[in-house]
């Protein structure tokens, strides 16, 4: 059975893509990564508590002496978390400089060690605009990259590559994905903030598929427009 090693965050993505992985017949590994962010405690948590629901291993690597001295408003001691449209300017406050560049490197060289072919991350369309290190162009050469750098053993997968977040809850509906136990929001606090860009674009993609969602947020009032809050 193919062995592959999943970057799972806690958040809906990550839920979504392992099941997706799991329904591909993989035999998964399921890495977080704790880096100094605000909401790293809650989203930690819920990786966790997904990957107890599939019965896969988790793991949790601490990078946060590491990522020290990052500048983003996503880390702890940085400025305030953006509130808006998921797309609007302010969001690229959130950029976590070099953030996937890093994961992925570790990914691909523990999934090297461990005898996984297979790395696979849930960057979305979603993120192209915002996060430079989730663009198809970026994940294209990192892709050949890490298999060049593992002797040609280890692949990037990103199913998600091209797919909005709205398509991505649809798969993962379909799949029965235990949505009540992930965390999407940037906040650092327990119930979700409902106004931040992640938070945004989540209720978004519920109501797109005419879902509830089965999270409480703090903010429930109309979603923000592109252009302002
Ligand atoms: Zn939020």
């Amino acid at each position: 059975m193919t062995k592959a090693i999943i970057s799972l965050s806690g958040g809906l993505d990550s839920a979504v893509l392992l099941a997706h992985c799991l329904k591909e017949k993989r035999e998964v590994e399921c890495i977080g990564f704790s880096y100094g962010s605000k909401h790293n405690p809650y989203e930690n948590k819920a990786a966790q508590a997904v990957a107890d629901y599939y019965q896969v291993p988790f793991r949790l690597i601490d990078l946060s002496k590491v990522m020290e001295g990052f500048k983003s408003n996503l880390l702890r001691g940085e400025g305030e978390i953006p509130e808006g449209h998921y797309e609007a300017d302010n969001m690229s406050l959130t950029v976590v400089p070099g953030r996937n560049i890093i994961f992925i490197s570790i990914l691909s060289g523990l999934a090297w060690s461990v005898g996984a072919s297979e790395v696979w991350i849930g960057v979305h369309s979603g993120d192209h605009l915002i996060y430079s290190d989730c663009r198809p162009q970026f994940v294209a050469h990192m892709g050949q990259a890490i298999y060049l750098g593992t002797d040609n053993i280890v692949s990037l997968v990103t199913p998600f590559l091209n797919v909005n977040k709205s398509r991505i809850l649809a798969e993962g509906l379909d799949m029965k994905v235990p949505f009540q136990l992930t965390r999407t929001c940037y906040s650092d606090q327990k119930t979700a903030c409902g106004k931040c860009g992640a938070c945004q674009e989540r209720r978004e993609a519920f109501q797109l598929n005419n879902a509830i969602d089965p999270i409480s947020y703090e903010y429930t009032g109309p979603l923000f427009k592109k252009e302002s809050k």
